[in-house]
């Protein structure tokens, strides 16, 4: 997880929204999902560079795995939050490792759901230092917290299952490390390094906040 800055409300959400009660509302027809579908990819190109505001895996337009997420679910305490663009990120549906038949979604912004504690959940459009919560394995890419605010930490990590169902996102992240190392095998030293350095400052890579972390912990 990492820090997403949240850019003001573009003009075309206040004026498609307008009106509007219930989030519902903004699937009714067509012509809305449309409306709706604009935004997602809005949030996704402006604030998100396509990655899951959670689990940061690479989320792809068409292929209907994404939702606009309410950081503070509009389902309990927050319903006037429900249109409130600050509130708003685009997450993963959380079933990308699931075998085949397996519709259940395991993590990020389906798994949190309801269950939510304002105090104790990190928001990711809040807090700028957001990685310093959480450490890596570098070996497994098993996350858990950090001594910043374990509390906190362990809390959010618990409700959006950030290592997947039986350790599956983990996988992925550690499958991810050793693809990139496998591309970089064959570079010169100097090659690689400057490969790297403009790897690790592109905020679109998958799990990049995984590849920092690994990038700090062997140097
Ligand atoms: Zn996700």
């Amino acid at each position: 997880m990492k820090y997403i800055h949240k850019k003001t409300a573009p003009s075309f959400f206040i004026t498609d929204t307008q009106g509007l009660t219930t989030w519902n509302d903004y699937s009714v027809t067509k012509e809305m999902r449309d409306k709706k579908r604009h935004l997602k990819e809005f949030i996704l190109k402006e604030e998100q560079l396509y990655l899951c505001c959670y689990c940061e895996k690479t989320i792809l337009l068409h292929a209907n795995s994404s939702h606009i997420e309410h950081i503070k679910p509009k389902s309990i305490d927050f319903v006037s939050l429900t249109f409130d663009y600050s509130n708003l990120i685009v997450s993963c549906h959380g079933n990308h490792f699931n075998e085949i038949g397996d519709n259940s979604r395991n993590t990020c912004g389906h798994k949190k759901d309801d269950n939510f504690d304002e105090i104790k959940f990190l928001n990711p459009t809040l807090i700028n230092d957001l990685s310093d919560y959480f450490v890596f394995e570098i070996d497994t890419g098993i996350i858990s917290a950090s001594l910043k605010d374990e509390v906190k930490a362990g809390y959010t990590l618990q409700i959006l299952n950030l290592n997947g169902k039986n350790d599956k996102l983990a996988e992925a992240r550690k499958k991810a490390k050793e693809s990139l190392i496998k591309n970089f095998s064959t570079l010169s030293i100097e090659v690689r390094k400057k490969r790297l350095r403009d790897y690790l400052q592109n905020d679109s890579n998958e799990f990049i906040t995984f590849f920092r972390y690994i990038f700090r912990h062997l140097n």
